[in-house]
């Protein structure tokens, strides 16, 4: 396979989400239809605001692990399935822990059989998450995780180690053409203003002089990754007829620390910071080996701190006040 193009038509679970939203609007760039699906459980419609008079874009509003899913889709047949729907921001998945549960089995399942039915290319979605809290450093696609299965984090690790085993499964039974990416910490504008992450919550503590709430002593470490390069890696994917896992994020890793105090000094606020408790299984450092992205994909990162942080900064400086206060 050459270009995404070539599979003329995309459906994406979790298309009003932000990393979905994004890749929609990429893929109707790149040429494709694209069916945008969500249940708008942590999604937002105004995400795909600029897309919905575009020709060949469509939304559904519909959950993905509603029972015949993948039966009466509008607007196929379909040559790609982008399986991103799910909570993804901590405090999502702690407030819908079943729901989280759900998506990774039986919403992952139809996903599947949507795709196995249409004969179309699928990519899930999965995460860093499922190196846990890891002991290997920076994290290979070789490493097995290390996951607490009944820990706070765990109905979004499981699920996605869950989806990930049924991807797996899918291609060995049905010969299914899956593809599994592992999606590492990104930013950009989109990000819900109140999803309670690291980037959202001090870019809009920034804005309004409030402290910046670091967790523990701040010392644990991501590896950010700006959306357009994340979704560069996605289509590379896709496009690429490879089963994966693919790690696809940033390689620099700082501290949540420098963090806070980067947004601070890019937004040129006069916040301080406030150090708040760690939450339960925090996972310590988080950066990814990204060598199979880079050969296999020719992928890498491309937008840099400063050039990122600040669309970033300048998307939230722009939402108007009742938005951008926190909601859950
Ligand atoms: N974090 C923080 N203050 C906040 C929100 C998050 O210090 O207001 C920390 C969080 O404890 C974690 C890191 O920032 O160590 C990244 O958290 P985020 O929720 O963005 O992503 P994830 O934990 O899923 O990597």
């Amino acid at each position: 396979m050459a270009t995404v193009r070539e599979l003329r038509r995309a459906v994406v679970t979790g298309g009003a989400g932000f990393i979905g939203s994004h890749l929609c609007e990429r893929l109707l760039d790149e040429g494709l239809e694209v069916l945008a699906v969500d249940n708008l459980v942590s999604g937002d419609r105004a995400n795909l605001a600029e897309l919905e008079g575009r020709p060949g874009f469509r939304f559904l509003e519909r959950d993905v692990c509603a029972e015949g899913f993948a039966d009466a889709l509008p607007g196929g047949p379909f040559g790609l399935v982008m399986h991103l729907a799910c909570p993804a921001s901590p405090a999502d998945y702690l407030r819908l822990p079943l729901e989280t549960l759900e998506t990774g089995s039986s919403g992952t399942r139809n996903a599947l059989e949507l795709a196995h039915r249409h004969g179309a290319r699928l990519v899930l979605a999965s995460t860093s998450e499922v190196y846990g809290d890891p002991q290997e450093h920076p994290q290979r696609e070789t490493y097995w995780g290390h996951v607490n299965p009944v820990g706070p984090r765990s109905v979004y690790d499981e699920a996605k180690r869950f989806a990930e085993a049924l991807v797996t499964a899918h291609r060995g039974t049905h010969g299914t053409d899956a593809a599994i990416v592992r999606i590492f910490n990104t930013y950009g504008p989109r990000m819900r203003p109140g999803d309670g992450r690291a980037v959202p919550t001090f870019v809009r503590q920034a804005l309004a002089g409030e402290p910046l709430t670091v967790a523990g002593d701040g010392s644990q470490t991501r590896s950010l990754c700006y959306v357009d390069d994340t979704v560069e890696g996605l289509l590379a994917l896709a496009a690429s007829g490879l089963p994966g896992p693919v790690n696809v994020g940033g390689d620099e890793e700082i501290t949540i620390l420098e963090l806070a105090q980067r947004v601070i000094a890019l937004t040129g606020s006069r916040s301080k910071i406030a150090h708040i408790e760690l939450p339960g299984d925090d996972p310590v450092r988080r950066k990814p080996d990204i060598t199979r992205a880079r050969e296999q994909l020719g992928w890498a990162p491309r937008t840099g701190w400063a050039t990122g942080l600040k669309r970033t900064v300048s998307w939230f400086a722009e939402l108007p006040e009742a938005v951008r206060a926190p909601r859950p």
